[in-house]
């Protein structure tokens, strides 16, 4: 052949990785694996072993134990065991573990590369390149968060013992963002690997081994997804782990409600991929190829719905065709691939039956004559267009290699589709226009956005989702705080009542409200409003009083005193039961639903403000607070019958609180990530959103403004439930915001009986937070309850908190719990 021949036919010659190292290592073994559990192989105590096949020729490659729940609970004993001392280690002795382990990991990258693809797919291109640098990357990132620990998060202590459960499209990968930063923060594991793709697990097992890792530390669990409900359902674990789909993570959710376990989810997606038409189209069409195209289009933040301006789309479409056709798709161990096979016939079916559907449903496919390998679980990169955002193949993820595209007309729509699904992981945005790229990333809801790139990952960044892509973050300083509990704060195990107790049954429902007080009051004395009453003979004549004008409290939705939809009212009493303080509105669920949509409304044009406006605001309240402090205190001292002065230093500690958050208002925007990227990674901590406050009823004016200040000054929206048992501090205060320049709907509160108002702001699809202070059952109910759309909770388990202790009625927890983190990826260069 001539040069000339070579450049018209440029035709692949194969190119194979040798699988015989790997081979080596699995007949080593027999190719059967034990249970890696207090530093030794054990074998499974059910005696059954899985299987585990190579997805490119459907042969098996070797055995692995399927654990059970016995086989857990040894590997939760050895792990308690050894946190005892693992915990105690210097930050230096664990960051020298650590080190040993990601050197162990680049020894034996081609290894863990080879395995890897065998066991799941992926083309060696992909976990040479990419999955095991990441893997080492992860384990040197964290060495130095365990050297650090001592100055940078000296306030806190590990977790515990940690459940892990982790899916099989990144195997090492996952394990690798879990593994290390609970191991750099003292904590102690056991990783269960998913069924299809447990060997580089059990590789790392060796490492383990092999760098005199404490026994106990690192507990390598294999087996199905029994034994992940083994994990998951275990008392003794003090945090579970988990990544994997919605579907899985929404059960989890409901085990682990109200068990005081920390819970960390990262879930699916269905993320957008935006194309404006001032875009670079061809550097476009190469992310699409990344976004979708990338281990199989089995990526959680995967690009999978391709949005493009309408006015490019015929251009973009007919390159991205083109470009679809030059793919190759063959064997994972053949370096010239593009695409591997997928993991198993199980997904590929899967795969298949959802794009069946599509079609049924009007799609249009193209799949690009690329050849496919016969024998394997091979699926070709597949588009689908002329859907709908309301179509089945739109709003599910496939986690395969297919693509849905649709147009849009304005950056505003592009917004609006783009945020059109349950889920919130990741999205891709292509503009030439910093402003218009910038603005967009802004208004995505998602956890990355990568802005002309995709598919970036960085130790150094956190990783993870908003809404239905679950809670919690992987990677970064933020990824950390998942692995650590604040230093003063034990774990709370709380007790609940046997399941069938009739209180299960009575919680939420709706007490009925007493409207009146059922003895007679004392005529003369402290009445309404802290009036005084008159006898009645002084009521004809000269000098005769009148009823004094009525207050009743009202419900403050959207910004106006509201009477409640139900039209009931409650009495509430003075602490020592004499006198009759005030009348208060008894929401109801219709209530909850108009505070909701109030707070909605309000929502952006709130976090859109700048922090110095919401710090001014902030400030504003406290200023109109402390022009009424002798009240409020008078207030406090008769609901709760503290004494005066304890009244007037809850009342100023409030007022310093409101000062805490105004300060931070314009201080905790975010940083920038030190990640491989040459460009700039934005860690932007945004506000949640809609926050549902279910107020305690200790310090009741200081407990409410701790919650609401973090909550209003870092841009989110709350509708605040106030303590049932002191619910007049909240009315009177609501006459405060309305003086005090905050826009309707910011704040919103509703008086009335609390479990029932709390269950039907947990049950709200609309509502993104429950902060949840009150007894177990009520945690168990807000955790259970909030399973539905996934929304973050955090709450108190019964524990009373001293409000007035800065450690705990004040500080970072609460400036968390009201953020979460967006990463922007901004890549710099011509
Ligand atoms: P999956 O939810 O079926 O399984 C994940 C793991 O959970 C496996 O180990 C499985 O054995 C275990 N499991 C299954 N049922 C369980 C139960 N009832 N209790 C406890 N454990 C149980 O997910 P998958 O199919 O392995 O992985 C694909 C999913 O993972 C996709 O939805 C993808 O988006 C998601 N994912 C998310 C991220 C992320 O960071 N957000 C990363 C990778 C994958």
């Amino acid at each position: 052949m001539t040069v000339k021949d070579y450049f018209t036919s440029l035709a692949y010659a194969p190119a194979p990785e040798s699988g015989s190292t790997a081979a080596a290592w699995l007949d080593a073994h027999k190719r059967k694996f034990d249970l890696f559990i207090n530093g030794r192989w054990q074998a499974p105590k059910s005696g059954n072993y899985l299987t585990t096949t190579n997805p490119a020729n459907t042969q098996k490659i070797a055995e692995v134990a399927d654990a059970n729940a016995a086989d857990v609970d040894s590997a939760v004993k050895a792990a308690r065991a050894a946190f005892a001392s693992w915990s105690k280690l210097s930050g230096h002795a664990r960051a020298r573990y650590l080190y040993a382990i990601a050197r162990e990991i680049q020894k034996h990258s081609r290894l863990f590369a080879v395995l890897e693809s065998l066991d799941n797919g992926k083309s060696i291109r992909e976990s040479r390149d990419i999955d095991i640098p990441l893997v080492a990357r992860h384990f040197y990132h964290n060495a130095g968060w365990a050297q650090l620990m001592e100055t940078e998060l000296r306030d806190y202590q590990p977790v515990g013992v940690v459940g892990q459960v982790i899916p099989w499209n990144f195997p090492l990968l996952m394990l690798s963002w879990k593994i290390a930063p609970a191991l750099a923060m003292g904590n102690t594991v056991v990783l269960k690997p998913a069924p299809h793709t447990p060997l580089t697990a059990l590789l790392f097992a060796e490492i383990c081994a092999e760098v005199v890792l404490p026994a106990g530390v690192v507990n390598i669990v294999t087996g199905g997804d029994e034994a992940g409900a083994a994990i998951t359902s275990h008392p003794d674990f003090d945090k579970i782990a988990f990544t994997g789909s919605t579907g899985v993570g929404r059960i989890i959710r409901r085990v682990t409600a109200g068990t005081g376990k920390r819970l960390s989810l990262e879930l699916g997606g269905k993320s957008p991929f935006i194309v404006f038409e001032d875009a670079d189209l061809d550097s476009a069409v190469e992310g699409v190829v990344d976004a979708i195209w990338f281990n199989q289009g089995q990526v959680c933040c995967a690009g999978s719905r391709l949005l493009i301006q309408e006015n490019i789309a015929p251009r973009f479409l007919a390159k991205l065709k083109r470009r679809m056709s030059t793919l190759r798709v063959g064997d994972s161990l053949d370096k010239t691939v593009d695409m591997g096979p997928v993991v198993a016939p199980v997904q590929y079916e899967t795969i298949d039956r959802l794009v069946k559907l599509g079609l049924a449903e009007g799609a249009e496919i193209f799949q690009a004559d690329t050849g496919l390998p016969t024998g394997g679980c091979y699926y070709p990169p597949t588009l689908l267009t002329n859907v709908q955002p309301s179509s089945t193949v739109v709003q599910e993820e496939i986690f395969g290699p297919v693509l849905v595209a649709m147009t849009f007309r304005t950056p505003a729509e592009a917004v609006e589709l783009g945020n059109n699904t349950r889920f919130g992981l990741a999205a891709s945005i292509w503009s030439e226009n910093i402003n218009l790229a910038m603005e967009t990333a802004r208004k995505i809801k998602a956890g990355s956005v990568w802005v002309n790139c995709t598919n970036l990952f960085d130790a150094a960044s956190g990783f993870g989702g908003y809404r239905e892509s679950g809670f919690g973050r992987e990677g970064g300083k933020e990824g950390l705080y998942e692995y650590v509990r604040p230093a003063s704060e034990a774990r709370p195990r709380p007790e609940l009542p046997p399941k069938d107790d009739a209180a299960y049954k009575a919680w939420g429902k709706a007490k009925p409200a007493i409207p009146l007080t059922p003895t007679p009051l004392p005529l003369e004395g402290e009445g309404l409003n802290g009036t005084t009453k008159k006898s009645p003979s002084l009521l004809v004549g000269e000098g005769a009083s009148l009823p004094t004008l009525d207050r009743t409290a009202k419900l403050f939705i959207g910004g106006k005193q509201k009477r409640p939809d139900g039209a009931y009212s409650k009495s509430v009493m003075s602490h020592d039961g004499k006198h009759l303080l005030g009348v208060i509105a008894d929401g109801n669920r219709k209530d909850i639903r108009d505070a909701v949509s109030a707070a909605r409304s309000a929502e952006n044009g709130w976090a859109y403000r700048t922090g110095h406006n919401r710090a001014q605001i902030l400030y504003f309240i406290a200023e109109n607070l402390s022009a009424r402090a002798e009240e409020f205190a008078r207030r406090i001292d008769s609901l709760t019958g503290g004494g005066l002065d304890s009244a007037r230093r809850e009342v100023e500690l409030s007022i310093e609180r409101l000062f805490i958050y105004a300060a931070y208002a314009d201080k905790y925007g975010g940083t920038i990530q030190e990640t491989e990227l040459r460009g700039i990674t934005v860690a932007l901590t945004e506000p949640i959103g809609v926050v549902g406050l279910v107020c305690p009823d200790e310090s009741p004016l200081l407990a409410m403004i701790s919650l609401i200040a973090p909550a209003i000054g870092r841009g989110n929206s709350v509708v605040v439930v106030p303590s049932e048992k002191y619910p007049l501090v909240a009315t009177d205060f609501y006459q405060v915001l309305e003086t005090s320049d905050l826009p309707a709907g910011v704040v919103n509160i509703v008086t009335g009986d609390r479990d029932s108002l709390t269950k039907t702001l947990a049950d709200h699809d609309d509502v993104d937070a429950i902060w949840y202070f009150g007894s177990a059952l009520g945690s168990y109910f807000v955790e259970n309850l909030s399973a539905a759309n996934m929304k973050r909770t955090w709450v108190s388990y019964g524990i009373a908190r001293d409000w007035s202790d800065p450690h705990h009625g004040a500080g970072e927890e609460f400036l968390r719990e009201s953020t979460q983190v967006k990463n922007i990826w901004i890549p710099m260069g011509e």
